[in-house]
């Protein structure tokens, strides 16, 4: 039987809730977990035996099951109650077979927006123009959003999880299997979006990482065979966690924001990328921390 085996050590870093029992700060094992049935070795001292095998069905029917088990959601991005921000090893994420989901120019890239997050890439296109698959894996969410318009979430067998939104068509339906460089629909304008573009997200357990330190854009390949993932990678969660915002309410200028909040205005215009003179509208959220 073909088996792909997992040390226990990278088990008990991808499973927080098995934080009873200790595990080594760095593991370098890889899980690309291809869909072969999967063994889980011991490395205990005692020699009792612990492997665990999991059946090549259920590897098949959850890409990456060691990591998600079998949660299987259709219309959520991040429905895992996970903190990869808190894990304290490193997981080694196979980047073979990497196709780019179309070559084009970065329009806006990862991070922090004035007053929200931008959790992907933007991609400028044209309605109409390719939009493929990244790596090996199924279908989780093929429907359309609010926000990201019609959108398509792939789990992969690496661990990843990509996103493809404002689709002009959706061409994969849930549960399909995919294969890296097959379409999964084409470019579009839909959802909350301002012109033709593809967003397009990595994520891992549900968090995002910044597509760039994963591939280069310029040729559309991975930086490296593998990426280690660690804790660091989601530093921005926290920062997230800890940012605090003025709502502007009637009478609300700098200076009187200033003073509620005993930040200065210099910070204030430095945070939100104002002018110390700009008009704040009623609502406009203000960062002051
Ligand atoms: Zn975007």
């Amino acid at each position: 039987m073909t088996k792909c085996t997992l040390r226990k050590h990278a088990l008990l870093t991808i499973f927080p809730a098995l934080t009873c029992i200790s595990f080594s700060p760095i593991v370098q094992d890889s899980v690309d977990l291809q869909p072969y049935s999967l063994r889980i070795e011991d490395d205990e001292p005692d020699g009792a035996d612990t492997t665990l095998y999991i059946a090549l069905d259920t590897c098949v029917l959850y890409p990456a099951y060691a990591i998600y088990g079998s949660s299987w959601s259709h219309d959520e991005v991040n429905p895992y109650k996970a903190s990869p921000e808190s894990m304290s090893g490193a997981v080694a994420i196979s980047l073979a077979g990497y196709t780019h989901p179309n070559q084009n120019v970065i329009t806006s890239r990862f991070g922090a927006r004035r007053w929200k997050f931008h959790y992907g890439i933007d991609l400028r296109l044209s309605v109409g123009d390719s939009v493929r698959c990244a790596f090996n894996g199924r279908v989780r969410i093929a429907r359309r959003g609010k926000a990201y318009g019609n959108y398509v979430v792939v789990r992969h067998y690496n661990g990843l999880e990509t996103t493809y939104a404002h689709l002009s068509k959706i061409l994969v339906k849930v549960n399909d299997e995919v294969k890296s460089g097959d379409l999964v629909g084409w470019g579009g304008n839909t959802g909350r979006s301002t012109g033709p573009h593809l967003h397009y997200e990595m994520r891992y357990l549900g968090q995002a990482l910044d597509p760039m330190t994963l591939v280069d854009f310029a040729t559309g390949k991975p930086c490296a065979d593998s990426f280690l993932l660690t804790a660091a990678c989601f530093a921005y969660v926290r920062e997230l966690e800890q940012m605090r915002y003025w709502v502007v309410r009637s009478g609300d200028s700098l200076w009187t924001i200033s003073q509620k909040t005993g930040v200065s205005i210099d910070y204030l215009c430095k945070a939100n990328h104002i002018p110390r003179n700009r008009a704040l509208r009623l609502g406009q959220r203000i960062r002051y921390h």
